[in-house]
């Protein structure tokens, strides 16, 4: 079956019944209740292994449809769910410290997790590199202690598309874990495990749950990967919330069709802003002009909403900001992946390029709406801050 019907007709319980609901059940637990000590031991030694319920904080069946479901997404052998995208990526980061180690963390990587590099790992004596976005420095880098690789593909704010193939066969002949944040994509553009890593990260908060009202992250591991993650999160008590796996699981149903239409609109946005003098340079990996062009169109089915531009010479920070003020259907916010359309004035936060005498830069996620409705927006945003 093609992924699409797949994620219909997976995550819903038990379908071998005479009677039953479209979804799984929502069941919410802290206590769970066995029959009798026997029935209790059994259920604590099959835990070793499989998802089955022993203890609220470990999870319902609510939990397990949705992890079985992104396992699916992703191809990959488990996953861990997580409060958040960034305690996902703290967490893959943190499973790997020991002092002494050496980690490579992607620069174009999430902004807050650089904050878990320089105040957590330092202290407990981790040393961190930054690779250049696309990855192309990666083995340069290496040392003979380093065994964790963070990436992220495409890169937030840029873009920047890793050559996941070839980076995952260099780290893999060094012995390093290959990690990658896979939320651009949410397991449905892009199947990392696929294409070399070992660990596949998604901020469900995003396009997974799709309506914004939800923060939930998602680490996906093969089965090698696994045998060295799930222990430390266990053992920290993390936990994530049934309704918020219910939510996720209805929002999932609709994911192919909310991708789609993101990028058909971001296409149709991108024609547009590509005929506005404002505008220096459009980030969007689907354009030829873009440097990873190639490796983008080979390993990923489409774009998303997501989409950044360069105001020409002569545009300072407060034209970007008075033009974002200006758009009535794009909301200010961060924590895109919704329906709504959202733009803000931002800086790629990059220490392995420098990118201080560039921009002003605004970034977009190009909703659901019609496509010409936000075109006109645009439009008339751009024209209220023409030189
Ligand atoms: C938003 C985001 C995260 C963090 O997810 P939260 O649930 O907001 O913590 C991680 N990675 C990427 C690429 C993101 O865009």
């Amino acid at each position: 079956m093609k992924i699409t019907t797949e994620i219909l007709h997976n995550g819903r319980g038990d379908q071998d019944v005479e009677v039953r609901s479209v979804n799984p059940v929502l069941m919410r637990a802290s206590t769970i209740l066995f029959k009798d000590y026997d029935t209790w031991q059994h259920y604590r030694d099959l835990r070793k292994t499989d998802r089955v319920l022993s203890y609220g904080a470990r999870g319902t069946t609510t939990n397990f449809e949705l992890e079985k479901l992104v396992c699916l997404l992703e191809g990959g052998y488990r996953a861990q769910l997580f409060p958040t995208g960034l305690a996902s990526l703290a967490m893959v980061l943190l499973n790997y410290a020991e002092t002494g180690a050496h980690f490579i963390v992607s620069d174009a990587i999430y902004g807050p997790v650089r904050t878990v590099c320089d105040l957590f790992l330092k202290r407990v004596g981790v040393e961190v590199d930054f690779c250049k976005a696309d990855g192309s420095d990666v083995e340069q880098l290496i040392k003979p202690n380093t065994k964790l690789l963070l990436l992220e593909s495409p890169g937030s704010i840029l873009y920047e598309v890793v050559d996941l193939p070839k980076v995952s066969k260099i780290a893999h002949d060094h012995g390093i874990i290959v990690a990658i944040d896979n939320t651009y994509s949410s397991g449905y553009l892009y199947n990392p495990l696929q294409l070399g890593a070992d660990i596949s990260v998604i901020a469900a908060t995003k396009y997974l749950s799709g309506h914004s009202d939800v923060t939930m992250g998602i680490v996906v591991c093969n089965e090698k990967a696994w045998k060295t993650f799930d222990k430390l999160p266990e053992a920290l008590g993390f936990t994530t919330s049934p309704d918020d796996c219910y939510l996720v699981l209805r929002g999932m149903r609709t994911l192919a069709v909310r991708m789609a239409q993101h990028e058909r609109n971001n296409d149709k946005v991108v024609e547009y802003l590509k005929t506005r003098p404002e505008i220096k340079t459009i980030f969007y990996p689907k354009l030829e002009s873009h440097p990873n062009h190639d490796v983008f169109i080979r390993d990923y089915k489409g774009t998303n909403g997501m989409l950044t531009i360069e105001f020409a010479d002569g545009y300072t920070k407060e034209d970007a900001a008075k033009f974002t003020d200006a758009l009535k259907l794009f909301a200010c916010g961060a924590r895109w992946g919704g329906y709504e359309s959202l733009a803000t004035v931002t800086v790629p936060p990059r220490t392995a390029s420098d990118w201080s005498d560039r921009g002003p830069f605004v970034r977009f996620h190009i909703g659901l709406e019609d496509p010409e409705d936000l075109i006109e927006d645009i439009a008339q945003a751009l024209d209220s801050i023409k030189k």
